[in-house]
């Protein structure tokens, strides 16, 4: 029997080859900025907001916090690919917070307000939740402070959001105050390839 595709399946297509598309993109401009002496890097399989397992524990803000620079060189970056497009995202909205009028909870868990939900294509106001909804990080705002990175782990979220090193904003320093605040050891300068 051939079932007729729904709403989310059809948009879900269309928006997968756009964000693989744009992913290519992100990677060629990190490899150009990238120098052969290294970078600071984030083990996301090490840092506590990332790694999986480490669930119903603190979220570390030490990246946020511990920089020199004023507003931190790490960035929380959403792969589009990996993402779901919930309606109900648990790194965008507090979850455990009060329900609204429209069913949704009525706080959001970025303390700086920093990612925005914006629904992809028309919404049928009869069923908002057939439908997707994309989260972009505005780099301007976001600390890096992990929130979210923890807020979408799996299980209850997708893990298709990571804390990264800006190599357009860090200064590289020889020691680097996050690292030496790490307490997972998951700050780390590595040699890149170009
Ligand atoms: S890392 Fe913190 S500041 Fe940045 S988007 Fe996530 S919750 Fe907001
Ligand atoms: S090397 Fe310096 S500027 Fe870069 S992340 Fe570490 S403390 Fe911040
Ligand atoms: S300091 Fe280490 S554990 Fe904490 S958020 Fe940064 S990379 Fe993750």
């Amino acid at each position: 029997m051939n079932e007729k595709p729904t709403r989310r399946d059809v948009l879900g297509h269309a928006v997968r080859g756009a964000a693989l598309m744009g992913m290519g993109g992100v990677a060629a401009y990190v490899s150009r900025r990238a120098g052969p002496e290294g970078a600071w890097r984030i083990d996301v399989e090490r840092c506590v907001n990332s790694r999986h397992g480490a669930v119903g524990v603190a979220v570390c803000d030490k990246c946020a916090t511990t920089c020199v620079l004023p507003l931190s060189a790490v960035r929380a970056v959403n792969d589009h690919a990996k993402c779901g497009r919930c309606y109900i995202c648990p790194a965008y909205f507090e979850i455990t917070s009060a329900i609204d009028e429209r069913g949704l909870p009525s706080q959001k868990l970025c303390p700086r307000d920093a990612i925005r939900r914006t629904p992809i294509g028309e919404v049928d106001p009869r069923d908002p939740a057939n439908n997707y909804y994309e989260y972009t990080i505005d780099e301007k705002l976001c600390n890096g402070c992990g929130k979210c990175v923890m807020g979408c782990k799996e299980p209850a979220g997708l893990s298709s959001i990571r804390l990264e090193v800006r190599y357009d904003l860090c200064v590289r320093c020889n020691r680097c105050a996050i690292a030496v605040a790490c307490p997972d050891e998951a700050y780390e300068r590595r040699p890149v390839q170009t």
